[in-house]
C-alpha cells in the first residue's frame, strides 16, 4: 500500500528513472510511447490548429468543468465575435454574456474580459510568455498558466487538470485523496514532461479523457498499460481516492411574469456571485412556511420595492446546476402599487417577447420562458 508516496528521480548516465516506493519507470521510454500515441489519436480540434495564445487562452478557459463537444459552437461564435484581444477588452458586458449563455461558470467570461483589459493596458495587448506575470491575469489559476503557455510557448509546465491527476494517481497507484494543486501530483507531472512540453501536456490530457477516463477506462487499449501501478495493483477502480459525494441540495424557488403592455420585467444579477450578469426573471427562494404566491409577493418587495399580486402557478421546470438543483415555478403577478426600482439587480429593464432572446439568461429562466411563452399572451 502507498501511504505516503516517495519520489526519487534517478539520474543514470541519459537513463533518467522514477523511483516509486517498488515501482520503476523509465521516464523517456513512458514520454515517447505517450507520444507517439498522441500523434496517431489525437482529435482535429479548433484550438490544436493554432498557435495564437489568445485563441488558445479563450478555449482552455471555456474548457474547465466543461465538455470539448459543448464548448466546439461556443469556441467558433466566441472568436468570430473577438477575433483578438483588444476586441474582448472592448466588448459590451451584454453581448459577452450573451455569447456565454448556456456555457455555465460565469465569472469565467468576466475573468476573461478582465484578463483581455489587463494585458490591453499592460502587456501591448500580448499576452505574457513570463509564468510569474501570466498568473497574475484575472482567473489565471495554476492549471490556466502552465496549459496556455506550454501549448503557446513551449514554457515547461507541467498542466494539471482533472484528466492529468487521475491518469497520475493510477499511473503510481496514490492511495490518499488528492487534494486541489497537489504538490506531490504536480511533481509527478512535472517530472515526466519531456522536451516537448505543449504536446506532452495535451497527450496527458487526452489520455485522461479518451482512455484513462473515470469510468471504465479502457485500459485493454492504453498505450501506457505497461507502466501502469494500479493496472498491475488491479486497484485501477479505486483510483484516485475520493470521498463520498455529499446530496446535492434542491431549492425550491419562484419567478414571476409581471407585464407592461406587451414588455416584461427582467433584472441583471450583481456581476459577482452565482450566474452574476445574467438577466433574470424576478423571483427568488421560497422559504419554509411560505406558499409559492406568497414568496413571490414577498420577494417583489424586497427585490423591487412594489406590491404585486401573483397568480396562481402556470409553468414549472426542474434544472440541475453542478452544486444544486432547483425547482422553478413560473407565476404571472398584477402590479397593484409601486414603481420597481432595482434593490438587488443591477439594473431592471421592460422587454419585448421578441427582444428576450438577445439577453443572456440561466438555463432554468430560458426553460421556463419556453413553458410559458405558449401559455402567456405575450
Ligand atoms: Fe489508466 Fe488503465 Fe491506462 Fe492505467 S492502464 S493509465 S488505469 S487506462
Amino acid at each position: 500500500m502507498n501511504c505516503c508516496v516517495i519520489l526519487i528521480t534517478l539520474q543514470l548516465d541519459r537513463l533518467s528513472i522514477l523511483y516509486i516506493h517498488d515501482a520503476v519507470i523509465r521516464i523517456s521510454d513512458f514520454r515517447r510511447t505517450l507520444l507517439a500515441w498522441y500523434r496517431e489519436n489525437r482529435r482535429d480540434l479548433p484550438w490544436r490548429r493554432t498557435r495564437d495564445p489568445y485563441r488558445i487562452l479563450v478555449s482552455e478557459v471555456m474548457l474547465q468543468q466543461t465538455r470539448v463537444s459543448t464548448v466546439i459552437p461556443y469556441y467558433g461564435r466566441f472568436l468570430k465575435a473577438f477575433p483578438t484581444v483588444a476586441s474582448l477588452a472592448r466588448a459590451r458586458q451584454d453581448r459577452l454574456m450573451k455569447l456565454w449563455e448556456g456555457l455555465g461558470y460565469y465569472a469565467r467570461a468576466r475573468n476573461l474580459q478582465a484578463a483581455a483589459t489587463q494585458i490591453v493596458a499592460d502587456h501591448g495587448g500580448r499576452i505574457p510568455r513570463d509564468p510569474e506575470t501570466f498568473s497574475k491575469l484575472p482567473g489565471a489559476g495554476p492549471y490556466t498558466t502552465a496549459a496556455v503557455l506550454s501549448i503557446a510557448f513551449g514554457v515547461p509546465l507541467a498542466a494539471v487538470d482533472g484528466n492529468v491527476k487521475r491518469v497520475i494517481s493510477r499511473l503510481f497507484d496514490i492511495d490518499r485523496l488528492i487534494q486541489p494543486n497537489d504538490p506531490e501530483v504536480q511533481t509527478l507531472a512535472q517530472r515526466l514532461m519531456g522536451k516537448r512540453k505543449g504536446d506532452f501536456n495535451q497527450a496527458m490530457m487526452e489520455l485522461g479523457a479518451r482512455v484513462c477516463t473515470p469510468k471504465r477506462p479502457a485500459c485493454l487499449l492504453c498505450p501506457v498499460r505497461t507502466f501502469c501501478r494500479s493496472f498491475k495493483a488491479g486497484t485501477v477502480d479505486e483510483r484516485p481516492v475520493v470521498l463520498s459525494r455529499k446530496a446535492r441540495p434542491h431549492l425550491c424557488v419562484v419567478a414571476g411574469i409581471l407585464k407592461k403592455g406587451v414588455s416584461v420585467l427582467i433584472g441583471r444579477r450583481p456581476d459577482r456571485g452565482l450566474l452574476g450578469g445574467l438577466w433574470e426573471f424576478p423571483g427568488g427562494k421560497v422559504e419554509r412556511g411560505e406558499t409559492l404566491r406568497m414568496a413571490l409577493e414577498r420577494e417583489f418587495r424586497e427585490e423591487l420595492g412594489v406590491e404585486v399580486e401573483a397568480g396562481e402557478p402556470v409553468a414549472r421546470v426542474e434544472h440541475a446546476y453542478t452544486h444544486f438543483s432547483v425547482t422553478l415555478h413560473g407565476l404571472p403577478c398584477r402590479l397593484r402599487r409601486g414603481v420597481p426600482v432595482a434593490r438587488i439587480h443591477s439594473a431592471i429593464r421592460w422587454v419585448s417577447p421578441a427582444a428576450l432572446g438577445r439577453y443572456a439568461m440561466p438555463e432554468a429562466n430560458r426553460k421556463l420562458w419556453r413553458e410559458l411563452s405558449g401559455r402567456l399572451a405575450v
